[in-house]
């Protein structure tokens, strides 16, 4: 299975990452988050795990539990940690607390190497018996809000590294070892194969779009940092010079109880408009996400608050030209008028996603640069070898 990446990312680097996991041959390795589906942590680790596993290492993935007032405080120190809000529910710090010890009572984390992803598990190093722990961070936190990094950085600091997305995130006030790894796609998923145009359309009709008529899109949850309120209003600019359609692609992830409230107002920003397509796929609608994003003549990504954003690369791998909102991860990817256009505003999202809807060859040539660009940055098999030298370093 893993000789099948040498087609996208060739037999030299292919072999690198075999002799650097021939090093770490037998070591027990455990990924610890909290949701088995939904967002893009859970997307990496279901491709990520069965392929560490064929290089040679005993990988296991286990997800932490919690009840509903967990997850809020989860989300809530989420969203505070990328700036987006100062709120925190009442007693926020004991019901963290209070789960940590829960799910450390109830998961073995006896693993030669534990690489914890994001603040939710992240407390269980409290309860640490052996082996070498790496806190796995997949937002921004170049600018939290105080009480809540300040509450995170005192169980940060126990870790043996950390690992962030982007250079920007990282944090001069941490005494911890931090690497940058970016993370990835993997181009052999249903998500990310090649499909045919007919397989496409034949998905966007069934969801009830014209695939006569120019459609832009973006996949994300229902989430304030992924703007959708944003992504409307873009498409309503659009939309008095082009007769185009919008689909917006979220499913729900069981961590993030924000999302039904974010969908509502969405709703109701989108009005009646039988255009706007609001739709709440199933978790592991990988054909429909890979249709909506090969079929779409314009992707966007307009977040305002971004960890990566694996829905830029995915698009780019589609050979389309992305807008993205310049927060986070996206400059990684989107490269200004090389792989698409970065944006502050619903106006400049407007005005960008005309002029690549009448300047077809345009698009064309910046998704092909896009495709170029994931594939020499963004592609699973890279990201692995990433994390068996952070593990190399920490195993020492
Ligand atoms: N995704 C999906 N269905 C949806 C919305 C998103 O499968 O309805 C996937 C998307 O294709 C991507 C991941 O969920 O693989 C989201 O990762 P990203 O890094 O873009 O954002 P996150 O949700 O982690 O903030």
């Amino acid at each position: 299975m893993i000789e099948k990446y040498a087609e996208f990312v060739g037999e030299e680097s292919l072999d690198s990452l075999f002799r650097i996991a021939q090093k770490l041959h037998g070591i027990s390795v455990l990924h610890v988050n909290s949701t088995k589906e939904g967002g893009g942590v859970a997307e990496i680790l279901n491709k990520m795990v069965p392929l560490m596993r064929e290089l040679g290492l005993n990988v296991e993935w286990k997800v932490i539990r919690g009840d509903g007032e967990f997850f809020r405080v989860t989300k809530s120190f989420h969203n505070s940690l990328q700036g987006q809000s100062t709120w925190l529910p009442q007693g926020a710090f004991e019901t963290y607390d209070k789960w940590q010890t829960i799910n450390a009572s109830e998961l073995n984390t006896d693993y030669d190497v534990v690489f914890v992803h994001d603040p939710q598990p992240a407390g269980l190093i409290n309860f640490k018996r052996r082996g070498r722990w790496i806190w796995r961070c997949h937002i921004d936190i170049s600018s939290p809000y105080p009480p809540t990094w300040e509450f995170l950085k005192r169980r940060i600091e126990k870790y043996d590294a950390a690992i962030i997305s982007v250079p920007i995130f990282g944090r001069e006030d941490l005494s911890v070892p931090q690497f940058v790894v970016p993370p990835s796609i993997d181009p052999l998923s249903i998500k990310n194969r090649k499909i045919h145009s007919v397989t496409a359309e034949r998905v966007l009709r069934k969801f009830g779009l014209d695939t006569d008529r120019p459609i832009i899109t973006q996949i994300s949850r229902f989430d304030y940092a992924k703007d959708p309120v944003g992504v409307i209003r873009t498409y309503k600019m659009l939309k008095r010079h082009v007769d185009v359609q919008l689909a917006y692609v979220g499913s729900p992830a069981s961590d993030d109880p924000e999302g039904e409230e974010v969908y509502r107002k969405t709703v109701a920003e989108a009005g009646d408009d039988s255009d706007i397509h609001l739709l709440m796929l199933p978790p592991n609608s990988d054909l429909e996400i890979n249709a909506f994003q090969s079929g779409s003549d314009v992707v966007m990504q307009k977040s305002v608050r971004e960890g990566f954003g694996l829905t830029v690369s995915e698009a780019l791998w589609k050979g389309k030209a992305v807008i993205g909102g310049n927060t986070g991860g996206i400059p990684l990817q989107v490269v200004n008028n090389v792989t698409g256009y970065l944006v502050n505003t619903p106006e400049e999202a407007a005005h960008y996603a005309l002029y690549l809807l009448r300047w077809r060859q345009v698009a064309e040539r910046l998704g092909a640069n896009g495709r170029e660009h994931v594939r020499q940055n963004f592609l699973l098999p890279r990201h692995i070898r990433d994390y068996l030298m952070v593990m190399t370093y920490v195993l020492g």
